[in-house]
């Protein structure tokens, strides 16, 4: 068991004493940190410099310790400064760093698009490979769309997406989102989707089951794709968990329905799996659970176990040869980035998958997954607890400023950054989304490590909730 080691009392220390706060304020200087206004790191939010990972612990330059307790912007799945992974790279290091990937390929890629095609959804047989996950999304929509037009239905060019669905920050893939606090802002800048309501089960009517929710949102599509589907290239979801909209969770038969609702109006379903792929829903896949398989499957994040930037757009055979002609049809896909296919990156997405191979990842996280439900269960209870929702390793809490009503706290009032603020004390990485505490670590956690996360989130939520 790895408990937080004694932080160090800082309160004693003088600045000049304070690695951390040396480094902060050389950070503050030049750096411009994401989704952050830099403006509170001039007041109580403190910029933490980390010098070293150790499994799912944390260490600044301080030596002050932190359980991170949200797997680094949910990447990371057998912890920092993994062994296996880092062995795997440094062998690739002395290979091959990068080679242009047009013309050219190797051997971590090859592999890597075999491996990915025998491990997801049947279908899923051409890999395209990409940076990040935002440009995963680009890559779908583009390809998609451009599917469409070599079909010769080039009048399909929106998209469905549904209600509190994120799906990342480039223009593209904002515009399938519907997180305000992201979008609002860029709006005239964005295409405008078509949206369908979410199944999410918080936004269930009383005594409505999560099951029953989603047959009705179903029908609800089915009215969308009755006007839209002539105009529609693809209905685009985040498969049972909406995460950066609140982990919003749904049925998967939800899933299903989508599946059959895509083939009977001719749209393609795009699986955005970036967050919740790779056995962070219980399954290997979230996908799984509802016994799909989608036009479109993209994923990042875990792909890597957290080490390197890599995507991957899963795809059909059908889809492919509908590109595939004599280069003067002009119908390729002349999508590119420049570090598409990086060996260092495919390397370390072959040794998390190996693990995946050789270890019982997620009958390890079955049990994981228990026992925080059951750390969890008595907040139900809490006066200003909503909602105690999980689905596999994630789980969250969902704060309201009136238990009956379901008002939620005005977001100015910024409840969950003193949630994140009392964890940061206490040697835990939580960092709330809005009202919503969520739990999801590193598969490499132990129970007891578990129930030190739940026990500052405890704590933390009672500070948050005081006055
Ligand atoms: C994080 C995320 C993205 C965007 O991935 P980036 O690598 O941050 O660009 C897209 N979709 C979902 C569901 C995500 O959680």
């Amino acid at each position: 068991m790895r408990q937080p080691a004694p932080n160090p009392d800082h309160t004693r220390m003088s600045p000049n004493e304070s690695r951390n706060q040396a480094l902060a304020a050389r950070d503050l200087r030049h750096l411009w940190h994401p989704c952050t206004q830099m403006h509170d790191h001039a007041g109580t939010v403190p910029m933490l410099p980390i010098v070293r990972g150790e499994g799912p612990w944390l260490v600044d330059a301080d030596g002050r310790r932190y359980l991170d307790g949200i797997s680094s912007w949910w990447t990371n799945l057998f912890g920092h400064a993994n062994p296996r992974i880092g062995a795997a790279l440094k062998q690739q290091l002395d290979t091959l760093e990068h080679v242009i990937f047009a013309g050219f390929t190797h051997e971590p890629a090859i592999e890597l698009a075999e491996r990915l095609a025998q491990i997801t959804p049947a279908g899923l047989e051409r890999v395209f490979l990409a940076d990040n996950g935002s440009a995963a999304i680009e890559v779908a929509l583009k390809m998609s769309f451009h599917y469409w037009l070599n079909q010769g239905a080039g009048q399909k060019t929106r998209f469905i997406a549904l209600t509190g669905s994120y799906h990342g920050e480039t223009l593209g893939a904002l515009s399938v989102s519907d997180v305000a606090l992201y979008r609002k802002t860029y709006a005239p800048l964005l295409l405008t989707p078509v949206l369908a309501p979410s199944p999410d089960a918080y936004e269930a009517e009383p005594g409505e089951s999560a099951e029953a929710c989603a047959a009705r949102r179903l029908g609800e599509l089915r009215v969308l794709l009755e006007q839209h589907a002539h105009e529609t290239c693809a209905v685009i979801v985040e498969p049972l968990v909406q995460c950066a909209g609140g982990m919003r969770m749904y049925h998967p038969s939800y899933l299903t329905g989508l599946r059959a609702l895509c083939d009977e109006f001719g749209v393609h379903f795009i699986a955005d799996e970036i967050a919740v792929g790779f056995g962070r829903t219980g399954t290997l896949f979230a996908c799984e659970q509802a016994g799909v398989s989608p036009d479109f499957m993209c994923l990042s994040k875990g792909l890597t176990g957290g080490f390197l930037p890599l995507s991957a757009v899963l795809t059909t055979t059908p889809v492919y040869e509908a590109f595939y002609a004599e280069y003067n049809a002009g119908k390729a896909f002349l999508h590119s980035h420049s570090y598409t296919g990086n060996p260092l990156a495919c390397r370390a997405a072959l040794a998390t998958l190996d693990i995946f191979r050789d270890e019982p990842v997620l009958e390890r996280n079955r049990e994981l997954a228990a026992h925080l439900a059951r750390r969890l269960a008595p907040l139900r209870e809490h006066p200003q607890v909503a909602d105690v929702r999980q689905t596999g390793m994630i789980a969250a809490v969902e704060l309201v400023r009136d238990k009956a009503t379901r008002a939620p706290y005005p977001s100015e009032e910024r409840r969950g950054l003193r949630v994140y603020l009392h964890g940061l004390e206490h040697g835990a990485l939580l960092r709330p989304l809005g009202n919503v505490v969520y739990f999801m670590p590193p598969y490499v956690v132990s129970t007891d490590e578990l129930d030190h996360l739940v026990d500052v989130a405890i704590a933390g939520i009672e500070r948050a909730i005081a006055d």
